[in-house]
């Protein structure tokens, strides 16, 4: 009994010395795994962790050296805070010998047929299928059954370098399945269950989410440059000024101080983003005047931007036919002519752009001469009814089946830039005449485009009223714009 009772207590104490030093131990560790720095940034955290954790460990050398100097006292009441027991139970657990022994006996038994493993091979420059299957050691013919399997295999004719083949045999190196991503939204995959079996081929969409972000600058130098920094891709910046090119001259009228706003669609998957979508509205403060538009789509399906009053923001012809180039020359009717040095008249507008730049449409018309001539070069002249022209010059080359006759639309490709006739340089001269008389395409007062239909108003302001609001309220600016509906109005 006394040898028990001795024994007992020689062994509470023990047991006791024994979590205290595990407890160390287990402190140890934990001191040993501390994030140091871990994130960039978080140095304070890590000092505010740090002295707690010194003060636990002396805790804890506290409690061992009581524990060994009155060990019968720490039967009745354990000195180790109840946090520290907490702490305590939870490394022990975690230690790394618990969980190796205790982790297998959880997993299930692997089954006899391993998941057959895929492979892959990126495609190179000037690969085709058969060079990739040769490659990879693939019979022919197996990629003759896949691409004969369906028409959404038949695009596997058209492949990509970077793009990446995946496939599966079974152990005899005959080919099981094929999977090829075109795009993270769209992939073909060919499968079939054994090597005797025909392939089926099926095209796997997926829908990207759609989320709206915001976006403003203010610029100090260029558009471009406030708009990089602001973190907008370069095509959402195009967009922006497509939609405003009516209202702001983007090449000769920012000014610092300028500001725009944005609200634009991104297109996530699975948590990562993939891309931009379109403009859902834009507010751009040029020069002290205000300019918004919304994107609004009709019941008949037509997307277009519109003042928030309803006017629409384009007018019946682009303000220029060529895409954010650099303007040469302006306007002036009594310039020196560069290669006759005399005064020649310049009765348009010279857009410096490299050689193969898309020319559009300015409007709606019909193309009446599409020709050549000395002094034009490649030139291009298109009837909008009865009192506009416009003529296009010094073309590289004519736009696919543009030619005398031609009808054509607004923002369609009708030549390309080039410096054919008398021209220093790939530019493309444009000239905009209204009753015959030329005008100057920058300033000229441009007839307006349809305005939402009387039908149509109350769901176009029902559907952008929100967006508008949503634009305003997260601008981190000053608000005096929305006070002022005359400027809102846009000009
Ligand atoms: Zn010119």
């Amino acid at each position: 009994m006394l040898t028990g009772s001795s024994a007992d207590a020689l062994r509470y104490p023990a047991h006791h010395l024994l979590i205290a030093i595990s407890l160390a131990l287990a402190l140890a560790l934990l001191m040993l795994f501390w994030p140091e720095g871990e994130k960039p940034g978080s140095a304070s955290a890590a000092a505010e962790a740090a002295p707690e954790a010194d003060v636990t460990l002396a805790l804890l050398e506290e409690t061992a050296l009581a524990a060994a100097a009155t060990p019968m006292a720490l039967i009745e009441e354990p000195a180790v805070p109840a946090v520290l027991t907490g702490i305590a139970a939870y490394l022990i657990f975690a230690e790394p010998e618990t969980e190796v022994e205790a982790l297998p006996a959880l997993l299930p038994e692997p089954k006899a047929a391993p998941p057959p493993v895929w492979q892959e091979e990126r495609v190179r420059r000037g690969d085709s299928l058969a060079r990739i299957f040769h490659r990879q050691g693939l019979r022919a013919a197996e990629l003759h059954a896949i691409l004969e399997s369906g028409s959404e295999a038949r695009r596997l004719t058209r492949i990509h370098p970077g793009e990446v083949l995946q496939y599966r045999t079974d152990d005899d190196g005959r080919l099981l399945a094929v999977r090829y991503e075109f795009s993270p939204l769209e992939a073909m995959e060919a499968t079939r269950p054994d090597a005797n079996s025909r392939f089926s081929s099926r095209l796997v969409q997926r829908a990207p989410e759609t989320r709206v972000a915001f976006s403003e600058g203010r610029i100090d130098s260029s558009l471009f440059v406030a708009a990089a920094r602001s973190g907008l891709a370069d095509a959402t910046i195009m967009n922006l000024a497509n939609i405003f090119q009516w209202d702001i001259d983007f090449v000769h009228d920012i000014r610092p101080g300028d500001s725009f706003h944005v609200l634009y669609e991104e297109k996530w998957l699975d948590g990562e983003k993939i891309g931009n979508g379109a403009i859902v509205a834009a507010e751009f403060n040029n020069r002290g005047r205000v300019h918004r538009a919304v994107r609004y789509t009709a019941s008949d399906g037509h997307t277009d931007y519109f003042t928030p009053d309803g006017r629409s923001m384009r007018r019946a012809f682009l303000r220029a036919p060529v895409e954010f180039s650099r303007i040469s020359s302006n306007f002036n009717m009594r310039r020196m002519h560069p290669i006759h040095n005399r005064v020649v008249p310049h009765r348009g507008i010279d857009y410096a752009a490299p050689t193969g730049t898309p020319v559009m449409a300015a409007g709606d018309g019909v193309v009446v001469t599409a020709d050549r001539h000395h002094a034009n070069g490649n030139y291009v002249i298109i009837r909008h009814g009865e009192r506009y022209q416009t003529k296009y010059l010094h073309l590289h080359r004519f736009g696919r089946g543009i030619r005398n006759g031609t009808r054509v639309r607004q923002g369609q490709i009708i030549g390309y830039v080039g410096m054919t006739g008398w021209a220093t340089g790939p530019h493309l001269h444009y000239e905009f005449l209204v009753n015959g008389v030329h005008q100057n395409p920058r300033t000229v007062n441009l007839p307006q485009a349809e305005p939402i239909a009387e039908s149509e108003r109350e769901r176009f302001l029902a559907t952008t009223r929100e967006v508008i609001a949503s634009l305003a309220e997260q601008r981190s600016d000053e608000q005096v714009a929305l006070a002022t509906p005359a400027s809102a109005a846009g000009g």
